[in-house]
């Protein structure tokens, strides 16, 4: 996760052509570079002028938002959202046949709270496809382990203080029409096939408030 301002735009932790063929290098090249840079720049401009929180790291931002000059908490909320998003969304993708699967840790508690893991993955999904416009859909952890599937809209990001997301879905148009055109349902089963399931366990194993 970014330390501080100025952000700096996350590098893919894999090639353009790594997903392919679920999401295309143009997907990629678009997301990554043009719309998720957007966020970055964005919200370093949105920061300039706000030097007492230059050493506010992404989550500080966004948990201590009412704390920055109000002419400031729009930006930051919108575009700082966008950074964090993006990165929790490219940061959980691996090649379609990599393979992975749930540590033993999350699996138990997947079982736990959802019954099993495609009974968790069919309300992600309704909370992905149900989400009208632009937005995302999580799996969140609170502190004590329990998991949730919430939505947001926007570049929202969830609850911070109580929650940790340990996975997204981008739902914008922007991360599947491309590949997808206005099929939102097939994007969402299409990706469930991209999910890097070492990187979400350990965003579990972790959880950093
Ligand atoms: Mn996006």
């Amino acid at each position: 996760m970014n330390k501080g301002y100025p952000f700096v735009l996350k590098e893919l932790p894999y090639s353009y052509e790594a997903l392919d063929p679920v999401l295309g290098s143009d997907t990629l090249h678009f997301h990554h570079d043009k719309h998720m840079n957007a966020y970055v720049g964005n919200l370093n401009k949105a920061l300039e002028s706000c030097p007492d929180f230059h050493k506010f790291s992404l989550h500080e931002l966004l948990t201590k938002l009412n704390e920055l000059p109000q002419s400031a908490q729009t930006a930051v909320r919108n575009n700082g959202g966008g950074v964090y998003n993006h990165e929790l969304y490219f940061s959980t993708l691996t090649s379609p046949n990599a393979g992975t699967k749930p540590s033993a840790n999350l699996q138990t508690a997947i079982e736990r709270d959802f019954g099993s893991l495609d009974e968790m993955l069919a309300q992600l999904k309704q909370a992905a496809v149900g989400r009208f416009g632009s937005g995302w859909a999580y799996v969140v952890t609170d502190a004590k382990g329990v998991l949730s599937i919430c939505s947001t809209p926007n570049q929202d990001v969830p609850d911070l203080c109580k929650f940790v997301p340990l996975m997204t879905v981008d739902v914008w148009e922007h991360a599947y029409y491309l590949d997808y055109q206005n099929r939102r349902p097939d994007y969402f089963d299409a990706w469930t096939g991209l999910i890097n399931w070492d990187v979400v366990s350990k965003n579990y194993e972790d959880r950093n408030f």
